[in-house]
Order: structure tokens, then C-alpha cells, then sequence
């Protein structure tokens, strides 16, 4: 039975998603068009940044703003040790040399001081995570390096948060965020580019269309039927679909009721499991809005039972759990090609190994919350 069953994540799609992507199919523009321009001016209102350039992935989006950063060979850049493996990936595609900092054991962020000690002359740029919906303390991190060094936002988690009143976004000198599933807007798969520089702006928007220094809009209204784009530098094709922005363009006119109620069933979960000794509930800094893609516990060492046996036991009870995210500096192949060590992020370490996302998405119900603390409360 459905109703037995609770998912980890839940997208909130449905019939005006479908009808917005069959407008779209049906108007004969289907790449990137109309829908994808208008999906781009919704999310650079929303976050107070002036330019945001739709891709077709958050990780497409790290690796295209640090191409259009300059960022290559003998270059550093600093990625916490506790994320999605993409974070430091991107890096690694610019053929850069990603330099893992540990994490903050309440935030789950990357630790400021630490970013402070792992600058070199070679550190170009700074991949700030916010992990789980949570922004990393921007301030510290901004004064913990040279003013030369770009901070890029992975805001993969962060569509609707806020540092100190301003939106994720605008933060750094740009940003990624993601709109996979998991996330709380989705397309499928896409993802957002923001950056308040012009220039970055308009170099990204070439970069994501093959190094096209004309666009293709441009070229279908131009009236030279000769005319052809020159590429001067080597793109990519990291276009989003005009199919994709048009169900984002419907999933942004939920982002603020969505985000509103992931806020009170979070408060509400902190409040109700207050009691359970051995489980940390997520902390939430002064500095910070919350938007609460993943609502991540920590299980103690005093739980009556080890972390993965509370999630088989939760799951067969249907509650789906996960952890939390990866220790990247663990993961084979970077053990292989830089040969790091988990020995040196303990803090990340020992997330991956008792953190415990719980279900938290808009399509649970009063009776779903209230089992899923029951559970918890039972162990
Ligand atoms: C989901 C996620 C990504 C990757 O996003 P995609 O859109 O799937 O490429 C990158 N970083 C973090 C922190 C994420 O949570």
C-alpha cells in the first residue's frame, strides 16, 4: 500500500507541471527558448542576483563557472570533505588540483579556519557547499582568504535560503544550484548559474552553448540568412530545455509555500524528538534561513543500536532513511589519484558514517511525520 510507504524525497509535481511541458512540446520550441529565459529571470528575482544562466545540471554549472573563472592545470581549489561527490569533481574537470578542508561537526559545512590554513599561492577558488539547505558561514570563509580568490557557491541544496538576509546566490562570485529530484525544485535534471558580474554573466552563456559567440535566439531572429557563430574559445553544450524551464516556471510559483512548510514540519520534527537522547537533531545558526532540503541527524554512540541497524530497522517499517552524504577524500577514485586519507577529515568521517537524513518533503502528511518520530521514539 502507498500510504504505507515514506520516501526519503518526493518531487511536488503534477498536472500543471504536465501541462506546462506539453505546451511547450506542442509550441515547436522545444530546446533552449522562451521557457528557459523567463525560468532564468524567476530565479535571478527570487535571489537578488542579476544574471542566471540555465545548464543542464548543478555539476555542469560548478564546471562551467569555473572554466569561465580561468581556473585549469597547476591550479588549487579548496571543496569540503563532506558533500556530493560532484563538488570536487568539477575541479577535477578543469584539470585543477581539489584541496579538501574538513567540516564543522554541528553545521555540516566547511570549516572557515580550515579553509584559512589550506590557502596556498596556487588556492584560485573556493567551492562553497551549503550543504543540505544550510548556508556555509560566507563571511568567515570570504575573510579566511586573499580578496584574489573567487568563492563559487554549490548551491545544489539552496534554492529559498538565506546567509544574514541575503538569498544563496549572490553570495560569491557565482553559484550552481540544482534542480535534480532530490532537490525541492526539479526539472528532471537541470540546474542554475547565478553571478552578479556582467562579463562572468555573458562569458557563462557562452561557454554553455558550444563557445557560440552569437546566440542561437539571435540567429533565428537575424535577418542574414549567412550568418554564422564564431567560436573563439571551446564550449560546451550545457543547454537546458525549453521543455525542463517549463515545469521549473511552475515549480517556482510553489517554491515559497514548499519552503514554508518544510520550515514547520522541521521546527516541528526538532521539537518532537527533543527527547531521544542519542539523536542530534540539525542545528540552525542565527546567520541562517534554512530551506531544509534534507532534515540530517546525527546518531550517537550511546543509541541503543548502531546507525545502520536503526535504518534497516526503520525501513522495515517503510520509513526510508540515508546518510546524510559522502566523505569524498574516501571515495576510490580520489583515494587513487591523490591519494587522500580519511584519517584527515575525522569530522567528515564520522558523518558519513552516523548521520541519518530523515523524511522530510511537501507530499508527507500530518500521520507521516508523526510515524516516523514514533519509530524513532520505539528504537
Ligand atoms: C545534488 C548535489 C549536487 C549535484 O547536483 P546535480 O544537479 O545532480 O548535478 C552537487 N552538490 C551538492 C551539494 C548536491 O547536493
Amino acid at each position: 500500500m502507498t500510504d504505507e510507504h515514506i520516501d526519503i524525497a518526493s518531487p511536488l509535481t503534477g498536472e500543471p507541471e504536465w501541462q506546462a511541458m506539453r505546451e511547450s512540446l506542442e509550441s515547436g520550441w522545444i530546446t533552449q527558448g522562451p521557457k528557459v529565459a523567463e525560468f532564468e529571470r524567476l530565479v535571478s528575482q527570487r535571489h537578488h542576483v542579476a544574471h542566471a544562466i540555465a545548464v543542464t545540471s548543478c555539476t555542469t554549472g560548478l564546471h562551467l563557472a569555473l572554466v569561465a573563472l580561468g581556473i585549469g592545470p597547476g591550479d588549487e581549489v579548496i571543496v569540503p570533505a563532506f558533500t556530493w561527490v560532484a563538488t570536487a569533481n568539477a575541479a577535477v574537470y578543469c584539470g585543477a588540483t581539489p584541496v579538501f578542508v574538513d567540516v564543522e561537526p554541528d553545521s555540516y559545512n566547511i570549516d572557515p579556519e580550515g579553509v584559512r590554513a589550506a590557502v596556498t599561492p596556487r588556492t584560485r577558488a573556493v567551492i562553497a557547499v551549503h550543504l543540505f539547505g544550510l548556508c556555509a558561514d560566507m563571511d568567515a570563509i570570504a575573510d579566511a582568504v586573499p580578496d584574489h580568490v573567487a568563492i563559487v557557491e554549490d548551491a545544489a541544496c539552496a534554492i529559498g535560503a538565506d546567509y544574514r538576509g541575503r538569498p544563496a546566490g549572490g553570495l560569491g562570485r557565482a553559484a550552481a544550484f540544482s534542480f535534480h529530484p532530490r532537490k525541492i525544485v526539479t526539472t528532471g535534471e537541470g540546474g542554475m548559474v547565478t553571478t552578479a558580474d556582467a562579463e562572468l554573466a555573458a562569458r557563462l552563456a557562452c561557454l554553455r552553448n558550444h563557445g557560440a559567440s552569437v546566440s542561437e535566439e539571435d540567429r533565428h531572429s537575424s535577418p542574414q540568412p549567412w550568418m554564422l557563430p564564431d567560436f573563439e574559445v571551446l564550449g560546451f553544450n550545457y543547454r537546458m530545455t525549453d521543455l525542463q524551464a517549463s515545469v521549473g516556471i511552475v515549480q517556482m510559483a510553489k517554491l515559497d509555500d514548499m519552503l514554508a512548510e518544510r520550515r514547520r514540519r522541521a521546527d516541528w520534527y526538532s521539537k518532537r524528538l527533543v527527547g531521544i537522547g542519542w539523536l542530534r537533531t540539525p542545528a540552525v545558526p542565527e546567520h541562517a534561513t534554512h530551506s531544509w532540503q534534507s532534515y540530517v541527524t546525527v546518531v550517537g554512540s550511546d543509541a541503543p543500536a548502531p546507525r545502520n541497524e536503526i535504518m534497516e530497522r526503520l525501513n522495515q517499517q517503510g520509513i526510508q532513511t540515508r546518510p546524510g552524504t559522502h566523505a569524498v577524500p574516501d571515495l576510490g577514485w580520489y583515494r587513487a589519484n591523490f591519494r587522500t586519507s580519511l584519517a584527515d577529515y575525522p569530522v567528515a568521517g564520522s558523518l558519513r558514517d552516523a548521520s541519518m537524513a530523515i523524511p522530510l518533503h511537501n507530499r508527507m502528511t500530518d500521520r507521516d511525520y508523526e510515524r516516523v518520530a514514533d519509530a524513532l521514539e520505539a528504537i
